[in-house]
């Protein structure tokens, strides 16, 4: 270290002053003094480590004077926050990917949303008598309508449902279910835990990859309260399987005055199949089975907001509305206004296959895909400079969300090979944008899914690459 970068270290400028400079700039006036120093702090670090890296050598630089650190301080400061929650671009091709937030909402559900946090709302609020209404009422008649159910219940979500009925139908009391029932859905949890925690007992039959009928059977006994069948949405078990299907367990349960309650997870509202996607069972087919309750996740292949919907007969649910515990998982405003949005768009399915993102993406032909990948290609052919390799390749996409566990589907990917950045180096800077691109990595290239890149995302898509590779910014 010569004299100078000696002398610069012991000018560098003094954090409790540039506090107080910044402390009387009228525009940050009263924020966290902790933020304040912690900007503070950081300038100074980085002249620092400025002047300790050389820079400092032979008088190339000049400290700021205490107004212009102030100054660096408080562009920080007034920075402040940028939003840890915010919107990524999705070209992961897993259509459902609960790290990234499950299903984007449809256009209307945004308004929706938008709209009633606006102001006041209806929430719990009878507009045609003038007295205490229900908030479940708002949902109420769309999900009967669309499903064929008695009666309906929204919560938080899935698990909160799960948790909620098993309290309210079988505390004190056992529910049997299938050994090969007993799923983890994610994040470490496992459904037998929810169960256990509603103090339902849980009685286990059969095995993992076979129960019968006749296993459940003779489970029953003075203790049962429901039979439960979860929807395996998460995992598939192959070769030598057997399980009881939902009709014969409603007729055991017929016989022995048990509901069955049917936690079907992903809860479908279209029929797939016509789409060329394996079969899951609709809604509206295991209450025709006879399933007593039903419940699935709002944010799953319903493509809707996070939400725990429940389905079915009268007398059940008027239990489950009743349930303490309902008042703790209930459901919010915004949450149910994106939700009615949502199902008003199933009053047309056609309408909904075209503008609910998570339905789309499941069902678009690959020729589709391709079109839009060739415009995405084109788009950043332009503008990327001239040792970027942009090629179209065939892959395959993901449901995701624990849903349709088995399905791939064929997709268009556009992979990029560039000279100055490894892959994993590019797919770093892609994630650490203001607005992130997250995208896969394979074989040292970076592969953007288009499959669930919506066309108004190439722009972003585009401009990110520009930006890290023309511009050089990180
Ligand atoms: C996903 C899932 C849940 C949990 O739903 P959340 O909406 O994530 O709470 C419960 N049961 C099954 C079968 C699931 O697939």
């Amino acid at each position: 270290m010569d004299e100078h970068q000696k002398e610069l270290l012991k000018h560098l400028p003094k954090i409790d002053e540039m506090i107080l400079r910044i402390e009387k700039r009228e525009n940050l006036a009263g924020f966290p003094r902790e933020i304040v120093k912690e900007a503070c702090r950081s300038v100074v670090e980085r002249l620092r480590g400025q002047v300790l890296a050389g820079r400092g050598k032979g008088a190339q630089l000049r400290l700021p004077t205490p107004e212009q650190a102030a100054d660096r301080a408080a562009e920080i400061v007034g920075g402040y926050p940028s939003y840890r929650l915010r919107r990524v671009i999705n070209a992961t091709g897993v259509i459902l990917h609960t790290n990234l937030g499950r299903a984007p909402l449809c256009r209307e559900a945004i308004e929706r949303v938008v709209d009633v946090a606006r102001g006041y709302s209806n929430l719990e609020y009878d507009l045609e008598k003038g007295e205490r209404g229900l908030r479940y009422d708002h949902v109420r008649g769309l999900l009967c309508a669309l499903t064929g159910a008695e009666d309906a219940l929204v919560v938080n979500n899935n698990a909160a449902a799960v948790l909620l009925v098993l309290n309210a139908l079988a505390e004190g009391k056992e529910a049997i279910v299938s050994r090969g029932e007993l799923i983890e859905i994610g994040g470490e949890f496992r459904i037998p835990d929810v169960m256990e925690k509603s103090g339902a007992r849980l009685q286990e039959v059969g095995t993992t990859n076979r129960t019968r009928l006749s296993d459940y059977e003779r489970a029953i006994g003075p203790e049962t309260a429901i039979i439960l069948k979860v929807h395996t949405s998460n995992f598939r078990i192959m070769g030598f399987t057997e399980e009881a299907d939902l009709g014969s367990l409603v007729a055991l349960g017929k016989k022995h005055h048990l509901p069955v309650v049917d936690d079907l997870g992903s809860g479908c509202l279209i029929e797939l199949d016509r789409y060329g996607l394996e079969r899951e069972p609709t809604v509206r087919d295991c209450l025709a089975a006879g399933a007593d309750v039903v419940t699935f996740s709002g944010d799953k292949l319903l493509g809707g907001p996070q939400a725990g919907i429940i389905l079915g007969k009268r007398e059940f649910l008027e239990r489950i509305r009743r349930n303490p515990l309902n008042r703790a998982l209930r459901i919010d405003k915004l949450t149910l206004a994106a939700l009615e949005a949502t199902m008003v768009k199933y009053l047309r399915p056609a309408q909904a296959l075209g503008d609910m993102r998570v339905l789309r993406a499941l069902t678009e032909p690959v020729a589709d895909v391709k079109k839009r990948a060739k415009r995405l290609a084109a788009m950043l052919r332009r503008v990327l400079p001239e040792g970027a390799d942009i090629k179209l390749a065939t892959g395959v996409s993901v449901a995701g969300g624990g849903s349709l566990p088995t399905r791939e589907i064929p997709t268009i990917l556009v992979s990029l090979r560039v000279t100055t950045l490894s892959a994993a180096a590019l797919e770093e800077r892609l994630r650490r944008r203001e607005l992130p691109v997250i995208v896969r990595v394979a074989a040292d290239e970076v592969l953007l899914d288009v499959r669930t890149l919506d066309p108004e995302e190439f722009a972003g898509v585009r401009d990110a690459l520009r930006m890290i590779m023309v511009e050089g910014k990180t």
